[in-house]
Order: C-alpha cells, then sequence, then structure tokens
C-alpha cells in the first residue's frame, strides 16, 4: 500500500474490527497508517495472505456502483488499445483496479473469473453482469471456477457455467484473421492464451523456413506462422503434451482451412533427442507453462529455463529465430534475459535481440506492481 502497491499481507494488519468485533469476509475496510491517518478504502479477506487489496484512495460506500465504474473504464480502454481482434481480457484485477475480477472476451461470449470474497458477493456479482451486458451485449456470460481459490478463500464451492444467455461456446478471431474455437464450459483449461495475441504477430514477422512450436496448446503461435503472410514458413509442428490442446489445436487448423502437424509429446524429451539426432528448424517457439509457481521453486525453474533453451539453441540453423517466453512472476525479465544468455553461451552461438516483448496491451502493467509484469517474451535471431 505504501508506495502505491494496492496489498496488505495480514501479518501487517493491526486487529481488524468493527466495533470490536471480526469483520465480516469480503467486506469494504477503511485502512488507517499506525498513527491513524486514513490511506483509503479496501476490500478484506478473511482467509486470504493478502487480508487487504486497496480499491480506492478515497471512500467508498457504494461497491456494486464502482466497480460498474470501473468496469466501463476498463472497457473504454480497451477501444483505445486493441484492433484487428474480437478476443482480449477486459479487466484484469489489480490492473484495472477491480481486485478479485477478470473478464475475458471471446467475440460474442463472456468469460469472467471471480479470485475474491468481496467480488463473489451476490450485489458486486449482479451488478459484473447488469455492466457487461449494457456494455457489450453479449450472446453469453460464462463463469469459470477455479476451486482452488475458492478453497483458499474459503468460498462455497461452485461448478463453472453459464451465468446469463445461451452461448457459452464460439469462435473468435486474432490479428485479423486467424481463428479460433472457444469452448467456455468445456474441458479443464480452455481459453486462449490471450496475453499472446500481440507477441504471435510480432513473432509470424520473423518466423521462416522450418518451424517448431514446442508447447503449442491450441496452436496460437503455429497457426499465426502457418497463416499470417509475413511469416514465410515452408512447415510448421506443434508439440504439446495434452492431447485435448492438441486435439483443438486440429480443430483449429481446420476452421482456418489447413493441414497441420501436431505432435503430443514432452516437449524436454524431444527436444533432446532431436537435438542429438541433429534435426535442424529455422524458427523454434519456447512457450512452456509456468515452471516457478513460488519463490522456492525459482532456482529449479532457471534450471529448466536454460536447459530448454539451450537444446532449441543447438537446433537453430544460421539466421534461425527463437521465440521464447515465460510467465512466471517470480522468474524477473532480468533473471529471465540471464538464463537465455547463458543457455547461448553454452550453444556457443551469438543472438541478437530482436524484440524484447511482454503481454498484450490489453494486460496493463502497473508500474508499482511487479506482479501485472509477469510475461516475458524474446524474440532473437542467430547470428552465427
Ligand atoms: N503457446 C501457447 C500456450 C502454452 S501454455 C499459446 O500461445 O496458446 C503451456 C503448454 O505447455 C500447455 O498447453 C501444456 O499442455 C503444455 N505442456 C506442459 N508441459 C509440457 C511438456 N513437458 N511438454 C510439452 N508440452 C507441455
Amino acid at each position: 500500500m505504501q508506495g502505491r502497491h494496492p496489498w496488505v499481507y495480514r501479518s501487517d494488519v493491526a486487529e481488524p474490527s468493527v466495533d470490536g468485533d471480526n469483520v465480516p469476509s469480503g467486506s469494504l475496510v477503511r485502512v488507517l497508517d499506525q498513527r491513524g491517518k486514513f490511506l483509503g478504502t479496501a476490500l478484506y479477506s478473511s482467509s486470504s495472505q493478502i487480508a487487504i487489496r486497496m480499491i480506492s484512495h478515497g471512500s467508498v460506500v457504494d461497491l456494486p456502483a464502482l466497480v460498474a465504474e470501473r468496469i466501463r473504464d476498463a472497457i473504454g480502454y480497451r477501444k483505445e488499445l486493441v484492433s484487428n481482434s474480437d478476443a482480449y481480457r477486459i479487466v484484469f484485477s489489480e490492473a484495472d483496479f477491480v481486485p478479485g475480477l477478470i473478464v475475458d472476451r471471446y467475440n460474442d461470449v463472456l468469460c469472467i473469473q471471480i479470485l475474491t470474497q468481496a467480488m463473489d458477493a451476490a450485489p458486486v456479482r449482479e451488478a459484473i453482469v447488469q455492466t457487461l451486458r449494457e456494455e457489450l451485449q453479449p450472446a453469453g456470460i460464462v463463469e469459470r471456477v477455479d476451486a482452488r481459490i475458492r478453497e483458499l478463500e474459503q468460498l462455497p464451492p461452485l461448478q463453472s457455467r453459464l451465468l446469463w444467455g445461451e452461448k457459452s461456446s464460439t469462435v473468435f478471431t486474432m490479428n485479423s484473421g486467424v481463428r479460433f474455437h472457444y469452448d467456455g464450459l468445456e474441458g479443464q483449461k480452455t481459453g486462449a492464451f490471450l496475453d499472446q495475441r500481440q507477441n504471435y504477430a510480432a513473432a509470424a514477422q520473423h518466423a521462416h523456413g522450418d518451424a517448431l512450436d514446442a508447447f503449442c496448446y491450441q496452436g496460437g503461435f503455429a497457426l499465426h506462422f502457418a497463416l499470417q503472410p509475413a511469416a514465410r514458413c515452408s512447415s510448421v509442428t506443434g508439440v504439446d503434451s495434452s492431447r485435448q490442446a492438441l486435439e483443438m489445436a486440429e480443430k483449429n487448423a481446420t476452421l482456418n482451412g489447413r493441414e497441420m502437424e501436431w505432435m503430443e509429446a514432452n516437449a524436454f524429451d524431444l527436444l533432446r533427442e532431436y537435438a542429438a539426432a541433429n534435426r535442424r528448424y529455422d524458427t523454434v517457439v519456447l512457450d512452456p507453462p509456468a515452471f516457478a509457481k513460488t519463490r522456492r521453486d525459482l532456482e529449479k525453474a532457471l534450471g529448466g529455463y536454460k536447459e530448454l533453451n539451450l537444446r532449441a539453441m543447438k537446433m537453430l540453423r544460421p539466421g534461425g529465430i527463437l521465440v521464447t517466453c515465460s510467465c512466471s512472476f517470480h522468474v524477473g525479465a532480468a533473471d529471465f534475459f540471464e538464463v537465455v544468455a547463458d543457455a547461448a553461451r553454452d550453444a556457443h552461438k551469438t543472438f541478437r535481440v530482436v524484440e524484447n516483448r511482454g503481454a498484450a496491451k490489453d494486460h496493463p502493467v502497473l508500474l508499482n506492481v511487479p506482479e501485472t509484469r509477469y510475461l516475458k517474451c524474446l524474440i532473437l535471431s542467430v547470428s552465427n
């Protein structure tokens, strides 16, 4: 909070009380510093380690009205920023000043995620649905539930479901013409990695020759390489360990009128085999899942990034392109840069940083909230 970070940990909060009683979960609280100076209004969680999430530096009486206003502002911000795509993040929690609410748009279907006690309260939920309906006229609004988060927040269990309207699946388009299926209710983890949207287009500018998308999920990078005119790829192969993700990738390729190669494999093993067999590629994408879920995993995560990047670098032909990403917040940009540089030294190759990128602009970064700056995407070219 001091330093304009919106979180206060439970260990830093003096006993919160309302006239001597416990503060109800999810309520609005006035925040004072040690000397009693008013700092603003926050959302209180009775169970999270993050006891307090600031929502305003002033007084707030009507939370549902404030949430509605913040959602309208967030939509307005996207109108200025997003073009050539009908899929993007509309509300990104703290980065849009609505801690605990995420809203994604997939064409005419909206997907919401509620992550805190305060956002789960019935009047707030009503305001969210009402505002989204008024502002965006969707055909359906689905809620995706993260069971673990509800448990941590001590909220009653819920199923992912259609909250409003009739439609929970649709087709959306990114970067002027690459089409994807969206199913809001099927599977464990559906939806797209919307934060990579602009990185797909940027990477496609440089992709060429034989391309390998090593953690391809539903085909985000691979489809752009196969479809965008800027990419000059002669072959594109997508690899993932999840069969379900690859089935969707295949459906996406068909939707775009392409036949593409999808392989179910452990990318670590596959890269090791390919490197040993002297397989060569002109473009490789590495977009693995977050290796470091907590600070304690950092060393191990850095080891994982180094190994992957080293293997991919060895496989690149002269002039080749490596698109390498990390979505672990705990691996900072400097750490990531260093580990990739370290891999390049071991690969005995010199790389030029063509682009040093982050998440798409609809995932805003707050200057004083490092947690909002989690995605790193480097586009590198082999100089020799
Ligand atoms: N690049 C994708 C997102 C990747 S998310 C996009 O832009 O849409 C990470 C993916 O890695 C997931 O699809 C997950 O199934 C896959 N994955 C996790 N461990 C893996 C492994 N060892 N080998 C291959 N894929 C793996």
